[in-house]
């Protein structure tokens, strides 16, 4: 049995780490175990020859002077330490939807002049859809650092809206419609589902400003682990909590599938809430709290496919591409297995020396769970030759498409190496690797949402399952959970003077 904590974190997952940095700062003794060898969850960097990869944490958006990224870093220590590159501000995303092109320039004075540019027509339109924007993230008050008032998820109308039918009410033109949700896919948008306030605040956090990491993601779960470590916090790594002690109804601790005990005040957990229940044993939890939260649904799945090429041929892009096949941008809603990939988005993974040109390229495709389960019963690193030659065909058919836009790439790959949903199942711990934990419905935004606080006395919740994926996301989720214990008032406080 290992020494007793106050706090015990389950997941080195940004939210994990995060949560450990604050309590540790504060002077609480905190430990995080996490299951992998490497910490991270999804910062995990991926390697393959001299490429470094990230699993999944590409771009960063509000990190200039002031910025909402930018205070939050600030007050992680991080700010200053990181490998990042400003983006192209003249088109830090760009897009090609069915056979038109566009980019998204930073700045929201700048992206409306671009849009009126591509659509004078639609004036009127374009200005609405910015106003609306800047009102509803602006609303968001945790988002914007302030202690949360009117944006009350019980109160909040802009959590009751859908980004399709507000945007269908703001033009009838499909086009423009098409490029004003074209960045979707950072948030896996579905016609059906999506909440307005979700497309406001990503698009609003990446416009405002957009960095890209180089060296990937894994940086920053180095720093904020070394960060801990400094503060006097523990990380243990290839540890798998497989079951919660409780003593008579208190939880007091966690015991791994490696037959050690960890006892602890109180537990934090960054993994997804369905995982997190599977370790708890009936009887210690209401039925309608567990049923509720294992019955929430969960985002897609992605299939990611890592490139290295030969050097010299590919050129080093300094915005990220996402290609719609069709004129229609709700490519989740509209995908099957006979239409993939019908969306795909590509970056280049760079290291610091990179100029010019690249020999790392990412691509991500929507991929359903259903498409791999056959294999899931099968061990992680010997799943079989069907499992192979299904994912070097779907890796064709990406690079098959990818080349119409990037002549340049069919021919000179040296070696990809792919992550499908059961990697992220299996390296993350999220139920059929959904890409962004659970989903969020804008019919019924109670049902979906998670508190930092369980039924459960001393067990809470942190990560993208709480309010939001993404750095940003996450970032705020480890506010509120650590709000129950530090007052999130001082917490809010602390981070805009840091
Ligand atoms: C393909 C892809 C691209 C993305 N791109 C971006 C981007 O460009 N920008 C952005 O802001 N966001 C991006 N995201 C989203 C972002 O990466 C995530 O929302 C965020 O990293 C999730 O953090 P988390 O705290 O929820 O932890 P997670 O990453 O979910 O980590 C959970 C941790 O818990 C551990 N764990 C699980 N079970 C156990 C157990 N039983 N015992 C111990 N440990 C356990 C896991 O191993 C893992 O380390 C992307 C996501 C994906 C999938």
């Amino acid at each position: 049995m290992k020494s007793s904590y106050d706090f015990i974190v389950v997941g080195s997952g940004l939210g994990g780490l995060q949560c450990a940095y604050i309590l540790s700062k504060k002077g609480y003794k905190v430990c995080v175990l996490e299951k992998n060898i490497n910490i991270g969850g999804t910062l995990q960097n991926l390697h393959l020859g001299n490429c470094t990869f990230s699993s999944g944490m590409h771009y960063l958006g509000s990190l200039d002077d002031g910025q909402v990224l930018n205070k939050l870093f600030r007050y992680f220590n991080i700010l200053g330490r990181l490998h990042i590159k400003r983006m192209d501000p003249y088109g830090f995303d760009r897009f090609r939807i069915g056979n038109q092109e566009y980019a998204y320039p930073m700045g929201w004075e700048l992206f409306q002049e671009k849009m009126t540019l591509y659509y004078p027509g639609e004036s009127e339109a374009i200005k609405s859809y910015v106003k609306l924007m800047k009102e509803v993230a602006g609303s968001q008050d945790i988002y914007n650092l302030r202690v949360p008032g009117n944006s009350d998820i019980r109160t909040n109308k802009y959590l009751k809206t859908g980004i399709y039918p507000a945007i269908q009410s703001i033009t009838k033109n499909k086009d423009l419609q098409n490029a004003l949700c074209a960045l979707n896919f950072v948030y896996a948008g579905d016609k059906n589902t999506s909440p307005l306030y979700i497309h406001a605040l990503i698009n609003n956090y990446y416009i405002r400003s957009a960095y890209r990491l180089v060296g990937g993601s894994g940086q920053i779960a180095n720093l904020l682990a070394q960060n801990i470590i400094d503060q006097g916090g523990e990380i243990f790594t290839q540890k798998t909590v497989d079951k919660f002690i409780f003593n008579d109804e208190k939880l007091v601790g966690v015991k791994t599938a490696e037959n050690e005990v960890f006892m602890a005040n109180r537990l934090i957990s960054n993994v997804h809430p369905a995982a997190t229940l599977s370790m708890i044993e009936e009887g210690k939890v209401r039925k309608s709290f567990r049923n509720r939260l294992t019955g929430i649904p969960n985002t897609i799945s992605v299939f990611g496919l890592h490139i290295r090429l030969k050097p010299g041929t590919f050129p080093l892009l300094n915005y990220n591409y996402y290609h719609y096949t069709n004129d229609d941008v709700w490519a989740v809603s509209d995908y099957n297995t006979k239409n993939w990939p019908n969306f795909y988005y590509l970056y280049t993974p760079s290291k610091p020396e990179d100029k010019g040109y690249t020999e790392c390229v990412s691509i991500y495709a929507y991929m359903n769970y259903d498409e791999v389960k056959k294999w899931a019963h099968l061990p992680i690193h010997n799943r079989g030759d069907e499992y192979e030659q299904w994912k070097a065909l779907k890796a064709e058919k990406l690079i098959a498409l990818a080349t119409k836009s990037f002549p340049m790439l069919k021919h000179n790959i040296i070696d990809w190496m792919a992550a499908t949903p059961l990697t992220y199942q299996d390296y993350i711990g999220t139920p059929k690797g959904a890409m962004y934990g659970t989903l969020r419905d804008y019919h019924n935004p109670m049902e979906s949402y998670i508190f930092p606080k369980t039924k459960i006395p001393n067990l809470f919740f942190t990560g993208q399952n709480i309010n939001l994926h993404g750095m940003l996301g996450v970032s705020i989720s480890s506010l509120l959970t650590c709000g129950e214990f530090v007052g999130l008032h001082d917490l809010i406080n602390e981070v805009n003077e840091a």
